[in-house]
């Protein structure tokens, strides 16, 4: 237990002075290790009461740059660090809110390589992101790594909060999979960027996630059941709390029984992309800004076909989802046969490990039907998990 000093003694003094509180809970903080996924909306506000309050360690992950329009609710990040990247932004705003903490910058997303070290490295965990797909990850890493994860969310003029994964003695509370064990379709998910919300909102719910943090760090206060708490802060009822489910044993892949779910024991293994409905099932969607990951063959808007040229034995190591094999050996064989194995009319992006093959392959695969489009993904699927750092390359 690291021991407090006079200036901890005295820059803590309201907080000591709490019935309840005193020493015992402050020196609980101090030797706190919480993780914060997400530097925005919610991760400033929450870093900012956590630093204040004594957490002796903090880790900020985030890959994103501050930009003038993150200032109006991202109240750590101020306009003359427009640019840097926002972990290190927050960072920076707690050497000089207190320098007893000890805060680091970790300047990446959160992925399956990543997330369950990071986790366990920890004593919590905040959720402050605005995606779905990493809230799933997030939630995961934890039960596999027995943390709790403080969540919010916030859109509009309304916010969320929950405690997943929640110690309750001899149970835990429900995950996020066990609440949700389908994702919403991303149709029906916006972000910060498409959607609208307000600075003060997103500070309420960032608020509220360090105040929950205290309580599990702590002690302190009543222990109650995993319940959502509904903040509305513009309706007639400002705030609601709705008792959630209790842990699904039967059909958790993570809470689960082995013996009656498929478990996941390895995230590297999931495709959280496919899972969150984010890549087409049968096709690949080419979008203006992939094209740059193409040749200079530039493809119209809309579907096409990813044809993977690599061999069968590779493809089955790691291939983008709704991908066909089609073996370089094959079209070299012979191309018009290679093309009848496919659907008829979509564009065709060929890809292989690093673009030499695939380009071979369109060659082959154009001199045998002129009419039809084929594309070649430059820098191969390489170069595309350096463009999608959520795909897994071997
Ligand atoms: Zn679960």
């Amino acid at each position: 237990m690291g021991a407090l000093s006079a200036e901890e003694f005295s820059r803590y003094s309201r907080q000591l002075l709490l019935p309840g509180f005193g020493v015992h809970a402050q020196t609980a903080l101090k030797d706190a290790r919480v993780l914060i996924v997400g530097a925005g909306g919610l991760g400033c506000p929450a870093a900012q009461y956590l630093a204040a309050g004594g957490v002796g360690h903090l880790t900020i992950v985030d890959a994103d740059v501050v930009e003038t329009s993150n200032l109006s609710r991202q109240i750590l990040h101020t306009d003359e660090r427009v640019g840097m990247n926002k972990a290190q932004s927050i960072v920076a705003a707690i050497r000089i809110l207190n320098p007893h903490v000890h805060a680091e910058a970790y300047p990446s997303f959160l992925n399956t390589e990543n997330a369950r070290d990071l986790t366990a490295s920890h004593d919590l965990v905040l959720d402050c992101t605005d995606n779905v797909m990493t809230r799933y990850l997030i939630s995961d890493a934890a039960v596999l790594a027995d943390r709790q994860v403080v969540s919010g969310a916030a859109q509009g003029y309304e916010g969320q909060l929950i405690v997943l994964h929640k110690n309750l003695g001899d149970i835990r509370g429900p995950c996020y999979r066990c609440l949700f064990p389908e994702a919403p379709k991303p149709q029906h998910t916006q972000s910060c960027d498409d959607g609208g919300i307000l600075g003060s909102v997103t500070g309420l719910i960032g608020t509220m996630q360090a105040i929950e943090a205290i309580k599990l760090l702590t002690g302190v206060g009543e222990v109650t059941q995993p319940t959502i708490l509904f903040a509305t802060p513009f309706g007639t009822q400002p705030f609601r709390s709705v008792r959630v489910r209790p842990i699904q044993t039967k059909r958790c892949r993570l809470c689960g029984d082995p013996s009656i779910v498929d478990k996941i024991s390895d995230l590297t293994k999931e495709d959280y992309r496919l899972f969150c409905n984010l890549t087409a099932p049968s096709s690949f969607a080419v979008r203006s800004e992939d094209v740059s990951i193409l040749d200079s063959r530039r493809l119209p808007e809309g579907e096409a076909l990813v044809v993977d040229v690599r061999p069968p034995h590779e493809y089955a190591i790691t291939a983008l989802s709704g991908s066909q094999n089609l073996s370089i050996d094959q079209v070299r064989a012979n191309a018009a046969n290679a093309i009848a194995t496919l659907p008829e009319k979509q564009p065709v992006l060929v890809v292989c490990r690093s673009g030499n093959d695939s380009r071979e392959a369109v060659h082959l695969l154009q001199s045998a039907d002129p009419s039809r489009t084929f594309a070649n993904v430059t820098g191969g699927l390489r170069g595309y998990a350096s463009y999608n750092p959520s795909f897994k390359m071997y």
